[in-house]
């Protein structure tokens, strides 16, 4: 977790990495407040397509703000909850939370997809598929308008496309986005068995494209192996204008990054939306305004 640490460019808080140490712990305690404290927010990151610079949707990125500590890094506090029963509850106020704000969007004509992140545990949860079912419903949201970012490492079982909740949240027609992709095993099979829709190349690879041609190679290969899947690519971590470029000379779809814009807050991201929003790329989504906006 040290990497994206250090990319972040801020000083945070660590803990000591001992997983019993009395600060984790406390950590831990913390956390188990943050949530009813009002500590935890979401914020939103665009993704962008390379080739017309449209919107096609926000990553929702979990932020703390410790009383205390000031910012902790989702890379701290995260693994912290997946060790404990905490992460299904974070998890229900991140869906909870993100609903709650893609309903403010597409209820006010800016009908933007909004990607949560899910931990391994919790996309094999059962109660998953019903309690997406029940927020899109409380929230008077299409399916679409949601879409579940899983790291490669969950999928990695033979047996994921089998998984009942996987099977139901498919029924749903929640999209799946695969993240970090290039940094574990998941093999073209997997790729094809699996409802995803989505697949998002690693910073760690993206971000060295320009000056190695190794990167370069891997990226492009990622790229071809996603198009002829039928899929779309995402590259992660995109901070400079010449990455963008080799990335849409590569047919790659769509970049997240710095060069794009940070994770927002809700109040800085809905102005960011509304100066750049295509109403083409609504299309994309099924969106049908004389319903949506009565709402
Ligand atoms: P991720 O899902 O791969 O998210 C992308 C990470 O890259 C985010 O870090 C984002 O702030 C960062 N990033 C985006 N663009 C750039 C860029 O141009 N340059 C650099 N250097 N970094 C960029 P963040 O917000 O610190 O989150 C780290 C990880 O924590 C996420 O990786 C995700 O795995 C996890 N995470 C964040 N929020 C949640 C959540 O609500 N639930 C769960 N389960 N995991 C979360
Ligand atoms: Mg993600
Ligand atoms: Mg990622
Ligand atoms: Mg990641």
């Amino acid at each position: 977790y040290l990497a994206k640490e250090g990319r972040t460019g801020v000083e945070l808080y660590q803990p000591n990495k001992d997983r019993n140490s009395p600060e984790r712990l406390n950590l831990l305690g913390d956390l188990r407040r943050a949530v009813d404290n009002g500590e935890l927010r979401l914020h939103y990151q665009p993704k962008v397509s390379l080739t017309d610079g449209a919107v096609h949707g926000v990553e929702a990125l979990l932020r703390w703000r410790h009383p205390v500590h000031g910012p902790i890094a989702p890379s701290e506090f995260i693994p912290l909850a997946e060790q404990s029963y905490l992460m299904r509850q974070l998890t229900a106020y991140v869906i909870d939370s993100a609903l709650e704000q893609a309903a403010r969007w597409w209820h006010t004509g800016l009908p933007v997809r909004v990607s949560v992140n899910i931990s391994a545990r919790d996309l094999l949860d059962s109660a998953l598929p019903e309690q997406l079912e029940l927020g899109l419903a409380k929230y008077q949201l299409p399916p679409a308008a949601i879409q579940l970012e899983v790291t490669e490492r969950i999928l990695m079982g033979d047996q994921a496309y089998q998984h009942e909740a996987i099977k139901a949240l498919a029924a749903l027609g929640v999209p799946l986005a695969l993240d970090d992709f290039g940094t574990g095993y998941s093999s073209l099979i997997r790729l094809q068995r699996l409802a995803i829709s989505e697949v998002k190349i690693d910073a760690s690879f993206v971000r060295r494209i320009a000056e190695s041609e190794d990167d370069a190679r891997i990226v492009r290969s990622i790229v071809d192996l996603v198009r002829s899947l039928g899929l779309r690519s995402v590259a992660e971590g995109v901070e400079t204008d010449v990455v963008a470029l080799r990335l849409a000379e590569m047919g790659c779809d769509l970049g997240q990054g710095w060069l794009f814009g940070k994770p927002m807050s809700p109040a800085d991201a809905t102005t960011w939306l509304r100066d750049r929003f295509e109403p083409s790329s609504a299309i994309e989504y099924g969106y049908r305004p004389e319903v949506t906006q009565t709402a």
